[in-house]
């Protein structure tokens, strides 16, 4: 649309479209409103539309990911998390993220003390999973909605928003009264049910790519949760399948840049399952900020060796608090920041 043009036109647009069959999305910037048509490109009249006032042109997207596309959107997306008790944590353009937290919800003590442990390390947005896709179904496979009843409360008592991830179309009603953001994990990536499934809440959704999915088909995937109409897309690069052995999954850094010029959706980046090993973990988390991640999701425990899920590649909460000191750094080099951490009052 032109800049600045008045209510009435973009609500004649919207209207035209969905008489020609197709979903309207609108996304505002400063000046100017886009109105995404997406639907069966024939059925579209372009001419029509052209016509109509206030619009300034009709652009076909060629990408097969429409909403997500930076032909859509210029600017970078602001993915918010949080509200209501807790604070509400910004991820995109110029403001990077830490999610951190345990593997899995073992025990609500443990989930206390790494919590503290993580906030008082530099993280805003505690992790913990509450349902855990386990390659063997003799593993621990998490507490379910127990956990996560203790996940909110101590996001409560901490002012943190949490992250979990959601495995099943059938918990996800269940679970959206309770969580600040969905986690779609990589294993889940392509399963559509389910991102239509969260795309209709209007909870964010952590969407971590699949092990052996292109950064297109992921940005697919984002258009399933998109297309719904839920705006609030993190995209997460947590390493895929390679040749190489001598790591869990290879880290594609590269993907960061690519997703960035193709996407407008904020991305941070996981170096925990990527590294499957601590060691590794400091250097790849500074790989993906430096290569333009709009953060991290980081795995942290105490006692590593007792953890039931992920303990090798956990982080010790001194190791944590140190390399988020890096990380601000790096992220400053690269014009982004990281949420210092409010000070806790009453609680
Ligand atoms: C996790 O975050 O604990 C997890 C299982 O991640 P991913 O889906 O990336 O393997
Ligand atoms: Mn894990």
């Amino acid at each position: 649309m032109n800049p600045n043009v008045p209510q009435s036109a973009i609500d004649k647009v919207v209207a035209e479209i969905e008489r020609m069959g197709s979903q309207p999305h609108i996304s505002r910037g400063k000046f100017r409103a886009v109105i995404g048509a997406v639907g069966e490109e024939g059925n579209l009249d372009q001419e029509h539309l052209r016509s109509l006032d206030g619009v300034e042109k009709v652009v076909p997207i060629m990408k097969p990911y429409k909403l997500a596309s930076r032909e859509f959107q210029q600017d970078d997306s602001i993915v918010e998390v949080g509200g209501g008790k807790v604070p509400v944590q910004k991820v995109g353009g110029s403001q990077a993220m830490c999610i951190a937290g345990p593997c899995a919800v073992e025990n609500e003590e443990m989930l206390h003390r790494i919590a503290r442990h993580v906030r008082d390390g530099g993280a805003t947005v505690l992790r913990g999973g509450v349902y855990k896709p386990r390659t063997s179904p003799y593993s621990f496979q998490g507490l379910g909605m127990t956990a996560l009843k203790w996940m909110r409360d101590c996001g409560d008592e901490l002012g943190m928003p949490i992250c979990v991830e959601v495995m099943d179309t059938r918990q996800v009603a269940d679970m959206e009264p309770f969580i600040d953001c969905f986690q779609i994990g990589a294993r889940n990536m392509q399963n559509f049910d389910l991102l239509r499934e969260v795309g209709k809440t209007r909870k964010p959704v952590l969407l971590k790519r699949g092990l052996a999915a292109t950064v297109k088909d992921w940005l697919l995937s984002a258009e399933y949760v998109l297309s719904q109409g839920n705006r609030g897309v993190i995209l997460c690069e947590r390493g895929i399948k390679t040749f190489e052995d001598s790591i869990r999954y290879s880290l594609d850094v590269t993907s960061i840049p690519v997703a960035k010029q193709w996407s407008h959706l904020p991305i941070i980046v996981d170096p925990s399952h990527a590294a499957g090993k601590r060691d590794f973990v400091p250097s790849l988390a500074a790989a993906g900020m430096a290569a333009g991640a709009h953060g991290v999701i980081v795995e942290v425990h105490y006692c590593p060796s007792e953890a039931q899920c992920d303990g090798p590649q956990a982080l010790l909460p001194e190791v944590f608090k140190e390399l988020m000191e890096q990380l601000r750094k790096i992220a400053a080099i690269f014009g982004k920041e990281f949420a210092e951490t409010a000070e806790l009052v009453g609680r």
